[in-house]
């Protein structure tokens, strides 16, 4: 008798990192003959893939458990696991407030998967009657976990630089839930970029919490990540992006790279988070203002046409309104492609959750006024900068249709990381083309194609 496909269907949270998790998760179900789900309905195995940068993450995993749970009363052998950043700093926890839960893995134990679900499948009462948790937490590996990944786009790939991140800073989780920084060594990095090179893949973007620090856990000082950078750009890849920079470890070795014509693109995402220097030390960012917009003015003059994109944290503990004004001074003179804004929230486990009492906090009226102000004008100076590219031919990777129920109208982005919208009679997603701008808005661009997907040149490598 023939057995039915297992299928999987997998809720990713969080930053690119964690989708790229993701994409490893379903490499490890393929390896056993598990095929992905097109709907839940169709699922054997659930898997949450979770992040604690964003509010109340335990509180998501239990209510998105009980939805799942809900499912179960019709499909009592659907089993739920879930890894990530939560199940790493919860562990059993999660067994004690869902039920809904079959088994549990951690950052570094995503091979274990399959075992798990053997186990949660098979699962037997101990002596006492009560159930063994069913659940793989590994200390955070030293190494970066091996992983088959299934990639969702046949054209744009991620790949793993680095793992967690050593500089802790005062709000953030991240070293505590993925560890300390673990770098991959540089042959292995080449390796797998080469192999997309050979699989046509147009777009590959290197990951880690901080690909500036990249090298910094190994001895050998020509390991870094600008000699990174400049080997792959020898590589038969039309783009390569990166993300997250970090001011205090970019270096000029970098910019110089990035300002030769190559393969890299003209784009970096910089976390900036305040422009108070009071502010910055508190959060222990190891750069000042002055510091960070000399960066800027260097990056500007040697990456013709770079666009920078930030995160900012507004209401930090201790932030005052001369503080505050300092970062919209900072937004003003940076002059951000675009930015992410956000209103500080303490996570349990970061030193300024447990330096700072609650009455320190900034009121929550006062953090969403400055989160006004801060978007309003970040978004005055998008539309501004993207008025500039009226009349401008940008190159664009089509990634998608743009709108549904308009199957000519295509979704891209450009070099310098803008979405473009464009028509075209032919196909072109996943091939490179010539776009027009005509028109700009906050949101990004729109244009006319001017050449067909089939005439774009391969662009030179340096
Ligand atoms: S550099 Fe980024 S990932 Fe590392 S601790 Fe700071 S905010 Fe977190």
């Amino acid at each position: 008798m023939q057995t039915k496909t297992k299928k999987y269907f997998i809720f990713t949270w969080g930053c690119q990192m964690n989708e790229h998790k993701s994409e490893g998760i379903a490499g490890v179900l393929a390896r056993e003959g598990y095929q992905p789900a097109n709907d839940l309905s169709e699922a054997d195995v659930v898997i949450f893939n979770t992040c604690m940068v964003r509010e109340k993450p335990e509180d998501k995993v239990y209510s998105e458990a009980g939805k799942i749970g809900e499912y179960k009363a019709n499909k009592p052998d659907l089993l739920l696991g879930v890894g990530g950043c939560v199940a790493q700093a919860l562990k059993e926890k999660l067994f004690r407030r869902s039920d809904d839960i079959d088994f549990v893995f951690g950052s570094s134990n995503i091979s274990d998967i399959p075992r798990l679900i053997e186990e949660a499948r098979n699962l037997q009462p101990m002596l006492n009657g009560r159930y063994r948790p069913v659940m793989a937490i590994d200390k955070i590996a030293d190494k970066i976990e091996d992983l088959p990944f299934v990639r969702v786009s046949p054209f744009q790939a991620k790949v793993t630089i680095t793992e967690g991140c050593s500089n802790f800073c005062s709000f953030c989780i991240v070293p505590y839930t993925t560890g300390l920084l673990r770098s991959r060594l540089p042959g292995d990095i080449i390796a797998e970029v080469s192999a997309l090179a050979d699989q046509n893949y147009q777009e590959v973007q290197l990951l880690g919490q901080n690909v500036d620090s990249y090298g910094k856990d190994m001895d050998d000082p020509n390991i870094n990540f600008a000699n990174l950078l400049r080997a792959i750009t020898h590589l038969e890849i039309q783009r390569i992006r990166f993300t997250s920079s970090h001011p205090q470890d970019i270096t000029g070795d970098v910019i110089e790279v990035m300002g030769k014509p190559n393969n890299i693109c003209e784009h970096l995402h910089m976390a900036v988070q305040s422009g108070s220097d009071a502010v910055l030390e508190e959060m222990r960012r190891g750069y000042t203002k002055e510091r960070f917009l000399n960066l800027v003015r260097d990056l500007k003059d040697g990456v013709p046409g770079v666009n920078i994109t930030t995160d900012i944290i507004v209401g930090y503990p201790t932030e005052s309104e001369s503080d505050f004004e300092e970062t919209v001074d900072l937004v003003k003179k940076a002059r951000f492609g675009g930015a992410y804004i956000f209103k500080y929230s303490p996570r349990p486990g970061t030193v300024s959750f447990y330096k700072f009492k609650p009455d320190q906090d900034v009121p929550d009226a006062e953090k969403q006024r400055r989160l006004e102000i801060l978007l309003a004008v970040q978004k005055q100076i998008t539309f501004e900068e993207n008025q500039k590219r009226i009349g401008q031919k940008v190159e664009v990777l089509a990634e998608g249709h743009a709108r549904a129920g308009d199957p000519h109208l295509y979704l891209g982005k450009s070099r310098d990381n803008k979405a473009v919208v464009f028509r075209s009679l032919i196909n072109p997603i996943g091939t490179m083309v010539n776009v027009r701008v005509r028109e700009a808005l906050v949101a990004g661009l729109q244009g006319e194609i001017e050449s067909a997907p089939a005439l774009i040149p391969v662009s030179v490598h340096a």
